[in-house]
C-alpha cells in the first residue's frame, strides 16, 4: 500500500497519466444529462483554458511586484466585471479562491469598516434571508458575526424587506441580498433592500456569485431582469463567480467594492513575525495564477457576444423546462426561477422518489432539503451542456411523476435515533456501519438514494450538519 501511495522509484509519465484518467473514470460527465455542478461551454472552450491554465501555473500570486503577469490577469478580469455590472467611477475589485471567499471577504470587510467607523457596534450583525448561501453562515462562523434570520415570502420566495427594516439596529453591519438565490434562481428586491442601507448608512453585500455573469446578459437580449447591480446606489459590495456562468475552470471568483476605503478593510496586512512583512487581499496567501490565466483566455474566446448565445439557448431552456414542470399534474416550481436555477417540488408524492426514479433513467439532479420556506425539492442547474436535453427531460419527469408515491415517512424511532446522533447523543456510533447499511460503498451513494435522503430529511438541520461530518470524516480515513 505504502508503495502504491508514495512509491519507492519512480514511475513512468504515461503510466502515471493513464492512471489518473483512470482515477476520473467514475467522475460526473458533462454529457448532457447533468444538471448540478457542471458549467460547461464546450469542448474547444474548456481544451483552451486548460492550456491557458498549464501556461500559467507556475505564477505566484503572492507578490505582484515580482509576477506582474499576475497584477495584469486580475486587473483585467477585475475590470471586466467592474463594467458588466455597472460600477461606479472609484470601484475596485479582487480576485478570489472562488464564491465562498468573495462571501468570507464580503463580512470580514463589514466587520472591520465597523470597527474602524463605528465605535456602537458592539456584536457586529448581518441581516441574512433564509435564501442566501450557507458561506455566509461560514462567514458567520470564522468571523464572529451575527447572523439574523430573514424570512421569505413562501410563494415569491424573495426576502421581506418589511422584516430587515424592523429587525435592522445599531449592531447591524451588513445587509444581504442575492441575485439571484442558488436553490432556486429567484432575485431579492434589491432595489428596496439598496433604499434601506442608504437610508441607514448600512453596507450592502448583493451575492451574484451564481447569477453576476448571466443577468446583464439576460438583460441584453430582452429578459426582464430587476435592478440587481451597482446600478442600485445603496449596494456596496458584489460577488460573481467566473468559475460557474463564467466557464472558467474551478478557482476564480470575483469581489467588487464600491469604494476603495471599503476594500482597506477587506485587506490584511501582517509585520508582526520574522518573516517577510504581508499585505494579502484574500484569504489565501500564496495562490496560483492559474485560474486567472484560464478565466482570462475564457473571457477573450467567448466575447460579449458568445456569453450571450450561451445564456441565450440557456434561458430558452429554462423557460421550456419550467413550463413542463408546470404542465405536469402533482408537480411545481418553487418561486420563478429568472435564470437558468429551476427548484421543482411535489405537491404530495414523494419528492425523493422522483429523483430516484429520474437518476435510474440517467439524470443527475441535486435532491434538497426542507428548509424555512423552502420545500424539499430536486434541483436544477442548467448549462449549454444540458440545455437541449431539457425536452427529453421534460418527457421523463412525466414518466416519472407518474403514480409517485405519496410523502414517505422514514421510522420514527429510526429518525429519533439519528437526531440523538446529530446532537453529539451517542457514543461510539458506528457511522461507517450505518453508511454501509443504507448502500454507500467506497465513498459513492447508492443509486436508491430516496431513504438516505429522506432521513437527512427528517432530522433538524443542526443534527444534519453533524452527520454530514461524521459521514465525510468516514470518507476521508
Ligand atoms: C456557488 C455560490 C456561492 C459559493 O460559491 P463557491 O464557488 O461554491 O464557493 C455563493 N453564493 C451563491 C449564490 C452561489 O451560487
Amino acid at each position: 500500500m505504502s508503495d502504491e501511495v508514495f512509491p519507492e522509484e519512480p514511475i513512468g509519465d504515461d503510466a502515471i497519466l493513464a492512471g489518473l484518467a483512470a482515477l476520473g473514470r467514475d467522475d460526473l460527465e458533462s454529457n448532457g444529462k447533468a444538471f448540478a455542478f457542471v458549467y460547461d461551454a464546450g469542448k474547444d472552450v474548456n481544451d483552451l483554458a486548460r492550456r491557458a491554465f498549464a501556461s500559467c501555473m507556475g505564477t505566484n500570486g503572492l507578490d505582484p511586484t515580482v509576477y506582474p503577469s499576475a497584477r495584469r490577469l486580475e486587473n483585467d478580469i477585475v475590470a471586466a466585471c467592474l463594467l458588466h455590472l455597472r460600477a461606479p467611477q472609484g470601484a475596485v475589485g479582487t480576485a478570489t479562491a472562488g464564491g465562498t471567499e468573495s462571501v468570507l471577504l464580503s463580512v470580514k470587510t463589514a466587520r472591520d469598516y465597523a470597527r474602524s467607523t463605528r465605535p456602537e457596534v458592539r456584536e457586529p450583525a448581518m441581516l441574512l434571508p433564509e435564501t442566501a448561501h450557507a458561506s455566509f453562515h461560514k462567514a458567520a462562523h470564522y468571523l464572529g458575526v451575527r447572523v439574523v434570520p430573514i424570512d421569505v415570502d413562501p410563494h415569491t420566495m424573495r426576502a421581506s424587506v418589511a422584516q430587515m427594516r424592523s429587525k435592522l439596529d445599531e449592531n447591524t453591519v451588513l445587509l444581504v441580498g442575492s441575485a439571484p438565490g442558488y436553490a432556486h434562481g429567484v432575485i431579492d428586491p434589491i432595489a428596496e433592500i439598496g433604499e434601506l442601507a442608504e437610508e441607514k448608512s448600512v453596507l450592502f453585500h448583493v451575492d451574484a456569485c451564481i447569477g453576476g455573469w448571466v443577468l446583464p446578459f439576460q438583460r441584453e437580449i430582452g429578459v426582464d431582469v430587476p435592478p440587481f447591480d451597482f446600478d442600485v446606489p445603496g449596494v456596496t459590495s458584489m460577488s460573481v463567480d467566473l468559475h460557474k456562468y463564467g466557464f472558467s475552470p474551478k478557482g476564480l471568483s470575483v469581489i467588487l467594492q464600491r469604494r476603495r476605503e471599503l476594500r482597506d478593510a477587506q485587506y490584511y496586512a501582517c509585520a508582526d513575525w520574522s518573516g517577510y512583512s504581508i499585505v494579502n487581499p484574500t484569504m489565501l496567501g500564496s495562490k496560483s495564477v492559474a485560474p486567472m490565466g484560464a478565466a482570462w483566455a475564457v473571457i477573450r474566446r467567448l466575447g460579449r457576444s458568445g456569453y450571450r448565445e450561451l445564456v441565450r439557448r440557456i434561458w430558452q431552456s429554462t423557460e421550456k423546462l419550467v413550463a413542463g414542470i408546470d404542465s405536469i399534474d402533482g408537480l411545481r416550481v418553487v418561486g420563478r426561477p429568472q435564470m437558468g436555477l429551476v427548484a421543482l417540488a411535489t405537491d404530495t408524492g414523494d419528492i425523493f422518489e422522483l429523483a430516484d426514479r429520474l437518476t435510474a433513467k440517467g439524470w443527475h439532479v441535486q435532491p434538497t432539503y426542507a428548509f424555512g420556506r423552502s420545500p424539499a425539492h430536486i434541483h436544477f442547474s442548467l448549462d449549454p451542456s444540458n440545455a437541449s436535453s431539457v425536452d427529453a427531460l421534460v418527457a421523463d419527469l412525466i414518466l416519472a411523476a407518474r403514480d409517485l408515491p405519496e410523502t414517505i415517512e422514514p421510522p420514527r424511532a429510526v429518525l429519533q435515533m439519528l437526531e440523538a446522533v446529530g446532537q453529539g447523543g451517542v457514543d461510539g456510533f458506528d457511522t461507517g456501519g450505518m453508511m454501509g447499511e443504507l448502500g454507500v460503498k467506497d465513498g459513492r451513494l447508492p443509486e436508491n438514494q430516496a431513504l438516505i435522503h429522506r432521513l437527512l430529511n427528517g432530522v433538524s438541520p443542526k443534527a444534519r450538519e453533524r452527520l454530514l461530518v461524521l459521514f465525510l470524516g468516514e470518507l476521508f480515513s
